[in-house]
């Protein structure tokens, strides 16, 4: 047995289990919810798994090849593999991603111990909308990971992945009812001039998006729940809407023009009054560090008076400065005199040099 037959192994198991999740979806329900979460915390370890074999094991446990490969151990658990990958393989999960993954395992504790069967069709039917509004919106965040963050690893699975995608989507038909119910509504906010996409997750023209340009807010779908953070800017080429989710890394429909983190700093940055405070030596305006992202210099304070990080988002009402290097920080800079922040080591690194 190889660590590549192992992580095989685990990847398969996932895509068997998704499968299982969305057959049983309509007559058992219930298995459903368990065979998706075993398929997310699968995916989940096989990314460990591609790092190294001991990080699959629960911290209770002494690593022991020969207990693993026969499958007598324990394994880390959901918050536990989250702060592996965010930790050890360095490529952690967002909190949306984290969350979404916790409903996940909520849903599959609750089910495993208090399910009840459905007494009428409605009901049934009312349960089955759940799960699917919770297993679309849950893969649309693990399937994006899988494809663009973690590529390298879950590549050679295109093809299942694909077909995989293509059937999950399919359920999107179950949640056509819940559409249907709230599409007048939608309509006479879209008369008013509220805005409405197609959401990336169960496809209806009902994810709510805010109008108002360079503010990070959150864009929800009133179908299936998927809730996302959002910045929209207008092209800085060719003057046409460009809106980023999640992350500051997006693309203009229209001309094609690419954003990353730095571009969208130049942006959102007041550049009259960055200039006319640092001219006077207020460092208010200075470009702050994320401690959610560890971004360098990707926080920057917008016209509200708050402060946006272009990488992840994240929007804080103040910074503070860390006590060794002096930059802003959107994190707790309380002991950072000593311990320094994401971007300096402190007084600690610096003694340690000496
Ligand atoms: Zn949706
Ligand atoms: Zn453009
Ligand atoms: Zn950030
Ligand atoms: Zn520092």
């Amino acid at each position: 047995m190889k660590k590549e037959d192992m992580l095989n192994r685990l990847v398969e198991n996932g895509f068997d289990f998704l499968n299982k999740a969305i057959e049983d979806l309509k007559d058992h329900p219930k298995f459903s919810v368990i065979h998706f979460h075993a398929a997310v915390e699968l995916f989940l370890k096989a990314r460990l798994m591609a790092e190294h074999w001991s990080l699959v094991i629960s911290h209770r446990q002494d690593p022991d090849w020969n207990k693993f490969i026969s499958g007598s151990f324990q394994s880390v658990s959901l918050d536990g593999a989250a702060d592996r990958l965010e930790k050890v393989v360095r490529s952690g999960l967002s909190k949306s991603e984290l969350k979404s993954f916790q409903e996940i395992t909520k849903h599959r504790n609750k089910v495993v111990h208090f399910f009840h069967e459905a007494h009428s069709s409605e009901e049934n039917s009312e349960q089955v909308r759940d799960i699917v509004k919770q297993q679309l919106t849950a893969w649309y965040f693990l399937h994006s990971i899988l494809t663009t963050r973690w590529k390298d690893v879950f590549d050679q699975w295109n093809e299942p992945l694909l077909e995989v995608d293509k059937k999950l989507r399919s359920l999107h038909t179950f949640l056509q009812v819940v559409y249907d119910q709230i599409k007048p509504d939608i309509e006479n906010k879209k008369k008013k001039g509220e805005a409405f996409e197609h959401c990336p997750s169960c496809g209806f023209e009902s994810q709510h998006h805010e109008t108002e340009h360079e503010v990070v807010y959150e864009a929800k779908c009133l179908v299936c729940g998927l809730n996302e953070m959002a910045l929209k800017i207008s092209c800085t080429s060719c003057g046409e809407e460009v809106t980023f989710t999640n992350e500051g890394f997006g693309q203009c429909g229209n001309c094609g023009e690419h954003f990353e983190p730095d571009d969208l700093t130049d942006v959102l940055i007041d550049e009259g009054a960055a200039y006319i405070a640092a001219k006077e030596g207020d460092s208010s305006w200075d470009l702050g560090n994320c401690s959610d992202c560890d971004g360098y210099h990707t926080v920057v304070r917008i016209e509200s008076g708050e402060y946006t990080c272009t990488s992840c988002f994240l929007t804080v009402d103040h910074v503070e400065y860390c006590g060794w290097c002096n930059e802003p920080n959107t994190g707790d800079m309380e002991h950072s005199s000593w311990a320094g922040c994401n971007h300096c080591d402190g007084r600690a690194g610096w003694d340690k040099d000496d």
